[in-house]
């Protein structure tokens, strides 16, 4: 019996599973195994509607694996043993494989800038975001600091001013938040922002959290009565612990192939994998990973089949970026990320970032009735399917 074992049930995990099950529906010959903490699927794109006291749906891995032959184990795993092919899960226990499926996704980076880890909130767990809800239900008049101002600090300033007009957002960047976009969607998601009364401060270099405010270079505090922490992401440090080639942000270097270029028998997907394509290294997102997951599904059975797995190509295609609930931008992008000449805003970019962020539960269906199909969709600038 082949054991596959998948390490993550985020975005990526689960779209992996789902895509080897539609594949290895007529096979008997290997067992799927999926690990993950929680029972309760994140919906990481969400998080900023959790952090300002929104409900989500109760996504439930089990059920969602039921009827699979998939195994899910809850726990954390703590160590990877990659010559001896085994997995610790909560120090407690092992399992082994043969193949494995790397897709522990990222987390905030708390370790930049002192003070994070002790003062700031982070979206790095639904509880997590729960419990800046908690503390902006608390709060009144703010004011609230979002340090950030990429996609997700842009959402979760929009969203938390949007949820609690009476509090003060204060939306803090190094650059120009959304400097990743064009001009023209850019100007329109700081008027956006502006509408919902969220303080954009450009050229903020943070270097201090504290209980009561964020302290920058230039000796000027901010107050604050909460700070959310957006900054940027870092990845488990698993890999690099297991002698994985790891880069210098800790990702598993992959071969074309999505494996990894030290251990061949480890598929590394999502914002845990460093991946390389003709502009350069992807950089972690939904819209990227869950294609690399369906590839790596595809690949693990192509070698179970006896021939090589195929090259993974992919181009991006949009930057998706909420304002609440009730205005969105979505900047269309060329293959490597850099901003294209259209973008949407308003009622029509809101159902678009709707559709593109909708639970994945009905994707999952889909890859396991037609992994094939699910393979080749998401895909830009050449040919990735198998
Ligand atoms: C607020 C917010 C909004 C976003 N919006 C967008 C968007 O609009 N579009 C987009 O494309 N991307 C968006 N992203 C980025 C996107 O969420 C990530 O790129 C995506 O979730 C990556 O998928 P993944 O499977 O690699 O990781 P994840 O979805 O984070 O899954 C990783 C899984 O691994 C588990 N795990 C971690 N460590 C361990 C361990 N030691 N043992 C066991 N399990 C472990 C985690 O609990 C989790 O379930 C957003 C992110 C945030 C935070």
């Amino acid at each position: 019996m082949r054991k596959i074992l998948i390490l993550g049930a985020g975005y990526t995990g689960m779209a992996a599973a789902t895509g080897l099950v539609g594949r290895l529906k007529h096979r008997d010959d290997t067992h799927i195994t999926i690990v993950n903490p929680q029972l309760r699927f994140t919906e990481r794109l969400r998080l900023h509607q959790t952090a300002s006291g929104q409900t989500l749906a109760d996504l439930q891995i089990p059920d969602q694996l039921d009827g699979t032959g998939v195994d899910f184990v809850q726990g954390w795993v703590t160590g990877i043993d990659a010559d001896a092919q085994t997995v610790r899960v909560d120090d407690t226990h092992t399992l082994r494989y043969d193949t494995l499926l790397y897709a522990l996704g990222s987390v905030a980076d708390t370790e930049t800038v002192p003070g994070v880890d002790e003062f700031a909130y982070t979206l790095n767990s639904a509880h997590d975001a729960a419990l800046l809800a908690d503390q902006l239900d608390r709060l009144g008049d703010g004011p609230v600091v979002v340090a950030g101002g990429g996609l997700t600090g842009i959402e979760s300033a929009a969203e938390i001013a949007e949820q609690h007009p009476e509090t003060q957002v204060v939306l803090l960047s190094r650059q120009q938040p959304a400097s990743m976009m064009g001009e023209k969607a850019r100007a329109r998601l700081h008027a956006g922002l502006a509408r919902l009364g969220v303080q954009v401060r450009a050229g903020a270099d943070i270097v201090k959290v504290m209980s009561d405010g964020v302290a920058l270079a230039d000796g000027e505090v901010v107050p604050a009565q909460a700070v959310l922490w957006t900054t940027g992401v870092r990845v488990s440090p698993l890999a690099a612990a297991a002698r994985l080639h790891v880069d210098d942000r800790g990702r598993i270097v992959t071969d074309e192939s999505l494996r990894s270029v030290s251990h061949p028998n480890v598929y590394a997907v999502g914002d845990a994998a460093a991946i390389r394509q003709s502009y350069g290294v992807m950089h972690g997102t939904c819209q990227s990973g869950i294609p690399t997951a369906l590839h790596a599904a595809a690949s693990i059975v192509r070698e179970l089949n006896g021939k090589q797995p195929k090259r993974f190509r992919f181009g991006y295609v949009h930057q998706p970026v909420s304002l609440g609930r009730h205005d969105a931008v979505i900047q269309f992008t060329h293959a490597d990320d850099s901003p294209g000449r259209f973008y949407l805003a308003g009622r029509l970019a809101v159902a678009y970032k709707e559709t593109v962020s909708s639970s994945p539960w009905t994707t999952y269906r889909l890859i396991r009735a037609m992994p094939t199909v699910g393979a080749m969709t998401w895909r830009r600038g050449g040919r990735s399917s198998q």
